[in-house]
């Protein structure tokens, strides 16, 4: 047991010394791993002085409770397919959020004085953890495809939403002022899942990043708020580090976008447009099919080849075979790079995070800043299952619901070619102009299928 309160000052600073070192390990692939096992020391440290704590009892509940998250955790981490990480992030992040919310219900019912500072802090960590809590839930059911990843959208949806979250804010405020009994916090945490579900609904398209993130902040703040209500200095910071990654990444994202937060949430854009997957326009153009020899041929003889990487490559897990197909093709001189867009995938990093599973050399990888001005000089842009990052309607189509978003320059190569199953739009369903470019060929089939035949073909050309 411990009981000097100066001891466990002390572990929990070693805890938050770790989390803020796992954070500067994190900014960078090649330290990324040790990252990881830094913070996840951290957080052993702090879970080990909590339950030596003086006054923890209970400890069947306790024991009980632990077994229960560390199989699902472990079962959950270890079977989850690449492709499946992006919702099981959302998931795991919701549940910070609902944690946060039955804390605050529990410090509810013991709490002695109900119009005292703790309330403060009781109807923040409830309102946000919950609005966390189901936002999260719906943007897994989206990334899960269990409800429609595109906008959702109802009438006067702002109207509405403001409505409900001023009558759970209205609910808190009446909480602070010294508004007695059980109901209140329950009423305010039903307005708050509500307000969640709904805010994140009419969001879909290409703007699903942004409020990912931005769930995550609020976790990160529910967390902190509880760390107030527990008394708890090593929840208030580890809360404040997620509130305030979360945040800064937020922001990034919606730069990403080109869009302001505001205009992502308030919106609903991404609506879907009629006659998406044709193979033919109006006015006759028509995308070209080719075969993995055209295509060996083509990338054999290239001197610079731009790999895009997209959400198909998760899905096909592709990765270790392009890779391969990257290491044979530099053997005959050909220079390979990654262009890596920031929304690409399904989650922030998706693509760094496949890529790097697959040993790909970090200094290959370039974020597009980098890489645009590279695509006029490139001989071939090998578009693996990516879609939306290259549509050119972003730039040129005022009406296109993914207007305004910076994309990867492909179009600038000399040529392309696209690798996918069929003529499918991606998340923000809408059609690709690029895939009609006289430039642009397309290999159809599944994306690990068609490298593995490239290699063979590059080999044997
Ligand atoms: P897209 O979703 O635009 O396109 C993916 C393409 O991959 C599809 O058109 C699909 O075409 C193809 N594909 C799927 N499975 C396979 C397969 N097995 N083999 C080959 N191709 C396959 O992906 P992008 O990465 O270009 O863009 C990401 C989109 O997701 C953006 O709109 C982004 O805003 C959104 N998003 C991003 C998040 C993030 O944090 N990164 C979070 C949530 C959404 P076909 O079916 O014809 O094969």
């Amino acid at each position: 047991m411990i009981s000097d309160p100066d001891v466990t000052a002390l572990l929990y600073l070693v805890t938050i010394v770790c989390f803020i070192v796992a954070l500067r390990f994190l900014s960078s692939p090649k330290h990324a791993r040790k990252g990881n096992w830094v913070g996840g020391a951290g957080m052993l440290v702090a879970i080990g002085t909590t339950l030596l704590l003086e006054g923890i009892e209970n400890w069947v509940l306790i024991v009980v409770g632990l077994a229960i998250g560390t199989v699902v955790g472990v079962v959950g981490a270890r079977n989850v397919r690449m492709t499946a990480m992006p919702q099981m992030v959302a998931i795991f992040n919701g549940v910070g959020g609902g944690a946060a919310a039955l804390v605050a219900l529990a410090e509810w019912h013991t709490t002695l004085d109900p119009a005292g500072d703790e309330t403060v802090s009781i109807v923040l960590s409830a309102l946000i953890g919950s609005i966390s809590f189901a936002g999260s839930a719906v943007a897994f059911a989206k990334l899960q495809e269990l409800v429609s990843g595109r906008p959702i959208v109802y009438p006067a949806q702002n109207v509405v939403n403001a409505l409900v979250v001023l009558g759970a804010a209205g609910l808190g405020i009446a909480a602070i002022a010294g508004l007695d009994g059980e109901w209140v916090l329950l009423a305010l945490i039903g307005l708050a899942l509500v307000f969640g579900v709904m805010f994140v609904l009419p969001i879909g398209g290409a703007d699903m990043p942004v409020v990912i993130s931005l769930l995550n902040a609020f976790t990160g703040l529910a967390a902190s708020a509880t760390g107030f209500v527990l008394d708890s200095t090593v929840l208030i910071v580890s809360g404040m580090l997620v509130g305030a990654a979360g945040t800064l990444l937020t922001l990034l994202m919606a730069k990403a976008m080109n869009r302001s937060v505001a205009n992502v949430l308030f919106g609903a854009f991404g609506q879907v447009q009629a006659g998406v997957g044709q193979a033919r326009t109006d006015d006759g153009r028509t995308v070209r099919a080719t075969t993995p020899e055209d295509v060996a041929v083509q990338l054999s003889f290239a001197r610079k080849v731009i790999v895009v990487p997209g959400y198909g490559m998760a899905v096909a897990q592709a990765q270790h075979d392009v890779r391969q197909l990257a290491e044979v093709l530099e053997e005959r001189g050909v220079d390979v790079e990654y262009a890596i867009h920031p929304v690409a995938g399904r989650m922030p990093g998706h693509m760094n995070v496949l890529l790097a599973e697959a040993n790909v050399p970090y200094t290959q990888l370039h974020e597009m800043d980098e890489i645009n001005p590279e695509f006029p000089q490139t001989d071939v842009a090998l578009v693996i299952g990516a879609n939306d990052v290259t549509n050119p309607a972003a730039r040129s189509d005022p009406a296109s619901p993914i207007y305004g978003m910076p994309i990867l320059d492909v179009d600038k190569a000399a040529s392309i070619v696209v690798l996918k199953r069929s003529m499918r739009p991606g998340f923000a369903g809408i059609d690709n102009e690029l895939y009609l470019d006289p430039k642009a060929t397309m290999l159809f089939g599944d994306a690990k299928e068609s490298v593995v035949k490239l290699i063979s073909a590059v080999k044997a050309s």
